[in-house]
């Protein structure tokens, strides 16, 4: 939803724009921004626009410290916001719903989308954490379809994936090629299976959130014709763990750049990283962490990791994506250096 202070007349937005031409203020609202919290292998990526509308997707894990919130808080402060205006619960596990409690204690929340209800009722944990959602979204509630888009300005953001259903293409698309001779994955009938996922199109970027959507429904995306496109921008599924990445999917988005949430010691495996490393188009693999249990040939670049050691040390630093407003060109920064590379669209 638009903020009050934005409802500023276009007349009156150009007077103040050529008054003062050179605001970095003005610079730095017109680019889109996405942070990958540091959540400790578990996800919370928050989404701002170039109109600072947000979206937040997950919240990572329950903490009587709400140590996931205060990260997520100070990526707020950063990206200059004071409320979440999207939340998108990916699926109801600990580590994306987790911290939704501590969260809306602390910060104004205005929809909550999610992809239907829990199908891990039957279990007590499943059940605990969808009883604790159903009693803190209330009536923000609402569950989206494949298609369905949120309506933010300049930017296409459409789910892509929910309750297992896909989206569909409007036009035939060619075969793909990297299909042949692969069988299918097992069908995942968990909560990971029935994960969201978003694409974002923003001009000539594009980036794509899977959640923890599990290999059946990767394969099912890109074969036998790729349903997706191109993206500029991946987020790999599922932490990056074993299995994560399916090369007939990563072979057809053609990323430049994927990003692994992963934590010190889940996700990030070294089958999954070797699909990213082997998929021609991806320049770059950026981690949340530095995988404690591999060697340094099993990890990406250390300038390209975010946090370097085990939980109890972890300052929780993210990696931010700055889109500028053509979408032409982006940056990747280390939040824990502040080194940073510069990208560009296809
Ligand atoms: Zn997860």
């Amino acid at each position: 939803m638009q903020k009050a202070n934005r409802t500023i007349s276009p007349l009156l937005l150009l007077t103040t724009l050529l008054a003062s031409p050179f605001t970095v203020s003005a610079q730095e609202e017109s680019t889109l921004d996405i942070y990958w919290i540091d959540v400790e292998g578990g996800a919370a990526t928050l989404v701002v626009s170039p109109e600072r509308e947000s979206v937040l997707m997950d919240t990572g894990w329950p903490r009587p410290d709400a140590r996931d919130t205060e990260r997520i808080q100070a990526a707020m402060n950063d990206a200059g916001i004071t409320e979440i205006d999207y939340l998108l619960i990916s699926h109801f596990h600990r580590d994306h719903v987790g911290g939704f409690a501590s969260l809306a204690e602390r910060v104004p929340i205005g929809a909550i989308i999610d992809h239907g209800d829990s199908v891990e009722q039957g279990n007590e944990q499943g059940l605990a954490l969808w009883n604790e959602y159903i009693a803190l979204s209330g009536d923000k509630r609402r569950s989206v379809r494949p298609g369905d888009k949120l309506p933010l300005p300049r930017l296409e953001f459409s789910f892509i994936a929910s309750h297992r259903q896909l989206v569909t293409p409007l036009e035939a698309r060619p075969p793909n090629l990297l299909c042949d001779g692969v069988s299918p994955p097992d069908a995942d009938q968990g909560e990971n299976g029935h994960s969201l996922g978003y694409l974002i199109s923003f001009g000539a970027f594009q980036f794509l959130n899977l959640g923890d959507l599990t290999p059946d429904r990767e394969y099912a995306l890109a074969c036998p014709e790729n349903r997706l496109g191109v993206v500029d921008l991946w987020q790999v599924p599922h932490h990056g763990g074993y299995g994560a990445i399916r090369p007939e999917l990563a072979g057809v988005l053609t990323p430049t750049v994927a990003v692994v949430n992963n934590g010190p010691r889940k996700g990030a495996t070294p089958d999954s990283l070797a699909v990213a490393q082997n998929t021609a188009s991806i320049g770059d693999v950026w981690q949340s962490h530095r995988a404690l249990t591999e060697d340094a040939a099993n990890n990406t670049d250390e300038s390209l990791i975010a946090n370097l050691t085990e939980e109890d040390e972890c300052e929780g630093h993210w990696i931010k994506a700055t889109v500028q407003s053509d979408g032409r060109t982006w940056t990747m920064t280390n939040g824990r250096t502040g080194y940073s590379r510069n990208y560009e669209s296809r």
